[in-house]
């Protein structure tokens, strides 16, 4: 096939790209920028595979027919709540993905043809090194979310593993670029690569996941970059650059939401282990408790109510339920407003996909910056289903785990509802003193159901 016909494919594919990233940064043009970036990928496989390096159909039918069935499968069963979890896993398949591709591509002298022989090894040491890690530091992610893996090891021996495997690996893949032909040494740095990757988001404590998850994505990324100049395939370094690059941003929007530099990060310094005992202790004869029926009277008196969704409104796929309690309060004259925290549930963007999805109008979604000097206006904070985004201990207790990370400041409201099902602690796993609060009364049920009763009562008044 004539290599400008495939180039300006590939030249199209990128702006399709770009005009999808452009079509995805307003809800409007969400959809159609989906479409363009689907458009893209299509065109950007179909001239790969009609391109002259393609080594053998049979193989790539196989791995397309393979990927299929595992891919459909673990699809179609997945929970919606383990949503993340599996974008976790797949960022960490891509990664190492791209390792294997490069490694293969560079033990076949004379498969890849026009690229100098410099860049192929520098490249597949580069790209065997971040995808190895972002692998071994994806599957870790997912354990963790899938709360299969408590293990949280930290201090000088964790650094000294840390560093110790980078710089080995950074020593390996130096060698390899030196002296492609010893293979063993392409496995070695593979090993120390895991290794750190491993490390890395094991000590990863707190409420601090997001970010590394963040800079595992922007590493899928890169490492698929890096496999494109092993193999001279534009597209593939322009792809892989597009999602390193969005997937930076994301990691900087992420430290900034959790108070964290890029450098403690890439440290494993990651604040300190949380307190593991759950504390019930702590809220003995502390707490007041409500009922639909008593929260539906506070809710009739409200000018604004301010709704804050947490991970539990994602468990309790309570978010349609949500949409109807601000019609109804709506419908009464109440102003309604929710406030979104950028780390709010389980995965970047979380809460407004599924407020989204239950038709939530954009314009009533506050972020945290500009939601937080409202609550002193609003008269009922109702919570559902978040606790680590909305605990004072991040702003007012210099010792916690989770100090310095910006929450929402909903304590400053007149009263704040909570609705969740115990007393039990979120993901980063330590108390939340904002249930103790004199303006704060518990609402311990499942969200939707709390919401179903809530509507049926203030619908009664
Ligand atoms: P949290 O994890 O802090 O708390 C969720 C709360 O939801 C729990 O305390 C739980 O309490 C409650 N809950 C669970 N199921 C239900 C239900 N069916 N009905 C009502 N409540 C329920 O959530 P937040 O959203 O406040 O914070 C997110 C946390 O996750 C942060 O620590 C963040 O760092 C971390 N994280 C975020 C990622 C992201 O990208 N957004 C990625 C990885 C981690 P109970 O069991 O008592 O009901």
């Amino acid at each position: 096939m004539n290599a400008n016909l495939i180039n300006s494919a590939y030249l199209l594919a990128a702006v399709l790209f770009i005009l999808g990233l452009k079509g995805l940064t307003s809800p409007r043009t969400a959809v159609r920028g989906n479409f363009l970036g689907a458009l893209g990928m299509l065109l950007a496989v179909v001239a790969t595979l009609v391109d002259r390096q393609i080594v053998s159909y049979e193989l790539i039918v196989l791995g397309v027919a393979i990927g299929t069935v595992i891919g459909a499968i673990w699809a179609i069963k997945v929970q919606m709540t383990a949503m993340p979890q599996l974008v976790a896993a797949f960022n960490g398949f891509g990664g190492g993905a791209s390792a294997l591709v490069a490694g293969a591509a560079a033990m076949m002298p004379g498969a890849i043809t026009g690229v100098p022989e410099i860049q192929v090894y520098v490249s597949s040491a580069l790209s065997a090194l971040i995808g190895s890690a972002t692998l071994s530091g994806s599957l870790v992610a997912w354990a963790k979310l899938q709360g299969v893996l408590h293990w949280q090891p930290r201090g000088a021996l964790l650094r000294f593993v840390s560093g110790g495997s980078v710089s080995a690996a950074i020593v390996f893949g130096t060698y390899y670029a030196i002296e492609p032909e010893a293979v063993w040494v392409f496995g070695a740095l593979c090993a120390a690569a895991l290794v750190y990757g491993l490390f890395l988001t094991v000590a990863v404590g707190g409420a601090d996941m997001p970010v590394i998850i963040a800079l595992l994505n922007s590493c899928s990324g890169l490492a698929a970059a890096a496999t494109g100049f092993v193999l001279g395939n534009s597209v593939l370094i322009i792809s892989g650059s597009l999602v390193g690059a969005s997937g930076f941003i994301l990691t900087q929007i992420m430290c900034k939401a959790m108070n964290r530099s890029l450098w403690d990060v890439l440290r494993g310094d990651l604040g300190e282990a949380a307190a593991s005992a759950s504390k019930e202790d702590l809220y003995t004869g502390r707490v007041k408790s409500t009922s639909p029926e008593e929260a539906a009277l506070l809710f009739e008196t409200a000018r604004i109510v301010t709704i804050v969704p947490g991970y539990g409104m994602a468990v309790a796929q309570a978010q349609h339920a949500v949409r109807d309690l601000a019609n109804l309060l709506e419908s009464r004259g109440t102003e309604v407003r929710y406030a979104i925290h950028p780390v709010a549930g389980r995965m970047p963007g979380h809460m407004n996909v599924l407020l989204a999805e239950a038709d939530v109008p954009y314009d009533r979604l506050y972020d945290m910056d500009t939601a937080n000097p409202t609550f002193a206006e609003t008269d009922v904070a109702i919570i559902l289903g978040a606790n680590d985004v909305v605990n004072p201990a991040a702003r007012d207790e210099p010792g916690s785990p989770i100090f310095g990370m910006p929450i929402l400041d909903v304590d400053k409201s007149q009263v704040v509802v909570v609705v969740k099902r115990s007393l039990s602690p979120g993901f980063a796993g330590i108390p939340n003193m904002l249930f103790t609060r004199d303006n704060t009364l518990m609402l311990f049920a499942d969200a939707k159901k709390a919401l179903q009763d809530l509507n049926r009562e203030i619908r009664d008044i």
